[in-house]
């Protein structure tokens, strides 16, 4: 018999109560395809997390850049401005030079061409002035910028080190738990018909699933997969409790059918009711389990 802590218990094998009877196979391999898809759940998640973190590491490497390109724009203007002044300075010593030629000049053509000189000199000034000051303004919204890209780089390198954490709590975490339900998973398989076994992993593997619930009334029903009608007398032995001891496939889909006796009375099952049922044990829809060995 299976471990009782066991998430995903098979049904026990003792004789079902009168009228909630399902077949035997078809309880444990409802069990089966949800231990199934939990594992596909759980190695999904395994097989994100390091997709994660390269998402982490990319956004890291371009905050990087972002503020390798803000120092060098900074860089550059620091450079623009030094040339600038020392073509400031230049025009200020010609600028002396041309005051005292000024003084001495000796005709009104001599006065005429200084104060040319001086006047272009003067101009020239002023107008690498104004550009140092919009260098300056540059500046300062770039340092602006470079606060912003410091702060965008400390919260993706905080970003990457979470991930990586996740991850490797994920891998431990997960890799106990797969390795707990494959457990499970093997026993309950033990506990199953070889053809129904094969067939299942038939399904499984060319359709995802290979149980399916029926569903209808009681003159009309569907395949819950794949939403086919199941032919009027089919649907009658599927539901019919003279035939508990079968397995009814789809015959759209091939999948294998079970019907809920439960759906015919005034409280059906809800989400997820069913599977703990059959988690539980026939003829024990609530837990309570504990005292049996
Ligand atoms: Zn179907």
């Amino acid at each position: 018999m299976l471990a009782c802590s066991s998430v995903y218990r098979a049904v026990a094998q003792e004789p079902a109560a009168e009228g909630s009877a399902v077949n035997q196979d078809l309880e444990h391999l409802i069990v089966l395809q949800a231990q199934d898809l939990e594992l596909a759940r759980l190695r999904g998640e395994l097989a994100e997390a390091p997709r994660r973190v390269k998402a982490a590491e990319a956004a890291l490497a371009s905050a990087e850049n972002a503020l390798a390109n803000c120092r060098q724009r900074l860089a550059a203007e620091d450079k623009l401005r030094r040339g600038h002044e020392s073509e400031i300075a230049t025009h200020r010593s010609k600028l002396e030079r041309l005051r005292r030629s000024l003084d001495g000049a000796t005709s009104a053509q001599q006065v005429t061409a200084f104060e040319h000189e001086i006047a272009f000199a003067e101009s020239g000034i002023s107008k690498l002035e104004d550009e140092e000051l919009a260098s300056l303004e540059r500046t300062e919204t770039l340092e602006a910028e470079q606060m912003a890209a410091v702060a965008a780089l400390d919260r993706a390198r905080m970003a990457l080190t979470n991930e990586q954490e996740s991850a490797v709590a994920l891998k431990a975490s997960h890799d106990a738990t797969i390795a707990g339900v494959e457990r499970e998973r093997a026993e309950l398989r033990a506990q199953i018909a070889p053809q129904w076994l094969s067939s299942y992993d038939r399904l499984a593997k060319s359709r995802g699933t290979a149980v399916a619930e029926a569903i209808g009334s009681a003159t009309a029903g569907k395949c819950a997969a794949c939403q086919m009608g199941v032919r009027p007398q089919r649907w009658q032995d599927l539901i019919s409790r003279e035939h508990e001891s079968e397995i009814f496939s789809c015959e759209s889909c091939g999948r294998l059918l079970f019907w809920d006796p439960r759906r015919d009375t005034p409280r059906p099952w809800a989400p997820g009711e069913r599977l703990q049922a059959a988690q539980a044990g026939p003829g024990r829809p609530s837990s309570g389990s504990g005292s049996r060995r």
